[in-house]
Parts: C-alpha cells; structure tokens; sequence
C-alpha cells in the first residue's frame, strides 16, 4: 500500500471512530480528498485505494484534471468538487466539468454558473459559502445574506442547493472550533427547514476534523493529511 492508500484508510477509521464516539450515524460523513497542486498520478492512487470523490480549487488545474479523467479513466466515474473561489468570467468551465461547487458567495455566479450548466449534464450541485468568522477577509455570505441567496439559487433549474461550506478562522483550540463549526450547523438545519433537498454541510479540513465532524458535518475537505505538504511555488 502506498502512503496516500494508507492516509485515507486512516481517515475514514477516524471518520468512522468520531463518528461513533459523538452519536453520529455511521457513514454519514464523507471524505473530500483535496488533490489541488498535486499531480494525477497521486489522484490515481486514491482511486485504487477505492476513493471517488476530489475537491479542486483552482479553475484552471482543476478543469485539466476533470478532463482527463473524463478522457481517459471514464470507468473511474469520479465526483468533482470545486472548492476554490470563482471569479464571475471563470464560471463557464467551472459549471462544463464539475459535479458540485462549495463556494457560490453572490448571485451573479449562482446566475452565470445556472446559465452556463450544459443540458445534457445534471443539476450542478451547489452549496452557499458562509463566512461565520464575520472576518474581511475571508469570502463568503454572512447569516442573513443566506437566505437570500438560497431563495434565488432555488428558483434556478440547471442548479440544486444541498447546503452550506465554510471555512473557519484557523484556530487549534477544540472548543473554539466547536462554537463556529455549530453556529454553521444551525445556519444548515434552518435552511433545510425551508428547502427540503439541503442535506450537506461542508466543514472540517485536516486541522479541525473532529470538532467539525462532532457538530455535524456532512462532507470533510481533507488535503494535507492524505496527500502531504503542498508545493506552491509555481503558483501566482
Ligand atoms: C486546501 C483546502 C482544503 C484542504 O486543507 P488541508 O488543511 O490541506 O486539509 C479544504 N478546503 C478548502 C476550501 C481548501 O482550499
């Protein structure tokens, strides 16, 4: 087994450990390898271990990877997550190859990515980036801005709101990655209340896993913890 096969067996027993130990129900959260910067051959060692699901976040790489994968592994069926932010004239590829998108933050995406969805694919499956932190920095809709937000995304027919992403301040402490992640769970059940097809909150990365998984997590976004250190040096 490689170390990649190995990293992701050990996740989804920490997965499934946490799961276990907060009441969760088994299988219920599930694993979004991040293979940005990383080459094709790492992503095809994560596939032979069994894994299918892989979050990009630069349009760019993440459309080159999504094609050949298209191309020349279509056996492989992979699902594509994009978990970068969009820029309003990068939409167009973003909505040609990706299955979901983590981080819709305004309507003029939700808009172009609904018109740019190609007929011949499903829904493109969208969740409504939350900025929890309330920090300037950070992209991302604040709690009421939500609402408002999912109202138009619902209206629109090439797109499906499932939910929530965030990406919380960067903090090491437990219980402080508690209070965030569950603010961001409460936001999620409140819009489910209103839109029946929300099921997916999109938290935890490899520093904050089990705080995010104990308050509810659908889908963890886990890149340095299987595929190691990123090189960004070639990198804008
Ligand atoms: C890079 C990235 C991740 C993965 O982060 P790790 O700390 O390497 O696990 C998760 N989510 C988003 C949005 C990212 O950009």
């Amino acid at each position: 087994m490689t170390s990649i096969q190995n990293n992701i067996q050990l996740i989804n027993s920490q997965i499934a450990a946490t799961e276990q130990n907060c009441g969760r129900v088994q299988g219920e959260v599930q694993l979004l390898a991040v293979s940005k910067t990383k080459p094709v051959e790492a992503i095809l060692e994560a596939c032979e271990a069994g894994h299918r699901m892989f979050g990009e976040n630069y349009v760019q790489e993440g459309v080159a990877k999504v094609a050949l994968f298209r191309e020349q592994h279509p056996e492989l069926d992979i699902e594509w997550h994009f978990i970068g932010p969009i820029q309003s004239n990068k939409t167009r590829p973003v909505a040609e190859h990706f299955d979901w998108v983590h981080t819709i933050n305004r309507d003029k995406i939700a808009q172009r990515l609904n018109e740019q969805r190609p007929a011949d694919m499903p829904p493109l499956q969208v969740l409504i980036q939350v900025n929890t932190s309330g920090e300037a920095s950070k992209s991302g809709v604040d709690d009421e801005q939500v609402f408002e937000l999912a109202q138009l995304i619902s209206e629109l027919p090439n797109l499906t709101l499932r939910g929530v992403m965030s990406i919380p301040e960067n903090v090491s402490d437990y219980q402080s990655q508690l209070v965030a992640f569950k603010a961001l769970a409460k936001l999620k059940n409140a819009l489910a209340e209103r839109y029946p097809q929300v099921d997916t909150l999109s938290m935890g990365m490899s520093g904050d896993m089990q705080a995010a998984i104990e308050a509810g997590s659908t889908i963890v976004r886990i890149g340095t913890a299987i595929f190691g250190a990123r090189d960004y040096s070639n990198k804008a």
